[in-house]
């Protein structure tokens, strides 16, 4: 069942909202075992890379597509740093509505470029950064009169308050905190309006810390400015004014929770320990959060003891070129048993 489906009575959805999906929602919420006794925490990690286009963009998009053609649009724009083109272009193609992705020149990784592609979507390469993108975006479908599927969309941060839901359903309660990279800073802001919606709903009785994480390079929700050239191999959180940032900001104040951030280094490191001790190949954005929970038991600012979970937001597979270029290459050889027991050491 997917997010409208599962959760109809919670989300804007009448009779007339077209009941689309592509299986989006319901991903694993998995323990780890091995971080979580490094940490001495108890950490789960929420699965968004295993949606129908490998990132949490699902969640929304399904939402905002099916109110768009509700109300009769006739295509779809967006302005992405790649997985919402990748999520809207999917969401397109099984609409059958034409859609027009604006992408940063040269910014975007190569999975999710392919995955546009493939879908079918009009792909256009800006010579700008993100923000200049996204301007562009909104007054085109102004002008065209098409519908803007960016998180500036508001049905998008409703869909993806459905994660917050099913993480309150699996667990019994909310965790004490709730840890997540912050781009444009509606994922973090969908979240805590989903775990308000569920308190007041009675259904939790406790509310998390909402622990926002952004990389170093294009971190203005820990600097408090506007950062106007952005730079950081986690290109899914290269974002230097975040549309959101008034309602994450909240959602930190309101929960007590904080914002860090985190240099690139410290995220493929993190990257690499996920991937290679625990068998989860997430993409450079979504362990910015594992990367800061790291930095801040260093620093001796993470309590013991806490159940946290962090999200995921999008699969390994999305950015091969950032993978590639920290691992070796295979241990090629001739085609001889002898050769290939000499490398079988364990
Ligand atoms: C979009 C995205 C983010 C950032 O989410 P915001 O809602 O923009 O803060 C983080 N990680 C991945 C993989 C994303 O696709």
């Amino acid at each position: 069942m997917g997010v409208i489906d599962r959760y109809a009575e919670l989300l804007p959805v009448s009779e007339k909202t077209p009941r689309i999906t592509l299986g989006e929602g319901s991903t694993p919420l998995v323990h780890l075992k091995n971080i979580s006794e490094t940490l001495e925490i108890e950490l789960w990690a929420k699965l968004e890379g295993c949606n129908p286009s490998g990132s949490f963009k699902d969640r929304g998009m399904v939402m905002a597509v099916a109110k768009a053609l509700e109300d009769g649009a006739k295509a779809l724009v967006c302005a992405s740093t790649g997985n919402t083109s990748a999520s809207a272009a999917a969401y397109a193609a099984a609409a059958g509505v034409p859609c027009y992705v604006l992408l940063p020149a040269g910014k975007v990784a190569l999975g999710k470029l392919a995955q546009a592609l493939m879908y079918g979507a009009t792909v256009i390469a800006v010579n700008g950064n993100f923000d200049r993108a996204l301007e562009m975006a909104c007054e085109a479908a102004e002008e065209k009169g098409f519908a803007i599927v960016n998180s500036v969309n508001p049905y998008r941060l409703w869909g993806q308050r459905s994660g917050a839901f099913e993480i309150c359903e699996t667990l019994g309660s909310a965790p004490d905190w709730h840890a997540i990279p912050v781009g444009n800073a509606g994922n973090i802001s969908a979240y805590w309006a989903g775990y308000k919606q569920y308190k007041e709903l009675g259904k939790i009785d406790k509310l998390p810390r909402m622990m926002g994480f952004q990389a170093a390079g294009a971190a203005p929700l820990v600097t408090g400015e506007p950062c106007p050239n952005p730079e950081t191999v986690a290109t899914a959180i290269r974002i230097g004014n975040p549309v959101s940032a008034n309602l994450a900001k909240e959602a930190v104040a309101q929960s007590g929770g904080a914002f860090n951030s985190v240099t690139d280094e410290e995220i493929l490191a993190a990257q690499l320990m996920l991937s290679s001790k625990n068998g989860i190949f997430a993409e450079p954005a979504s362990c910015a959060p594992l990367a800061g929970l790291l930095k801040l038991k260093k620093e001796g600012k993470l309590p013991k003891g806490i159940r946290v979970v962090m999200i995921l937001t999008g699969n390994g597979l999305k950015d091969p070129d950032t993978a590639m270029s920290q691992v070796g290459r295979p241990v090629e050889i001739g085609d001889s048993l002898e050769e290939l027991l000499e490398v079988m050491k364990a």
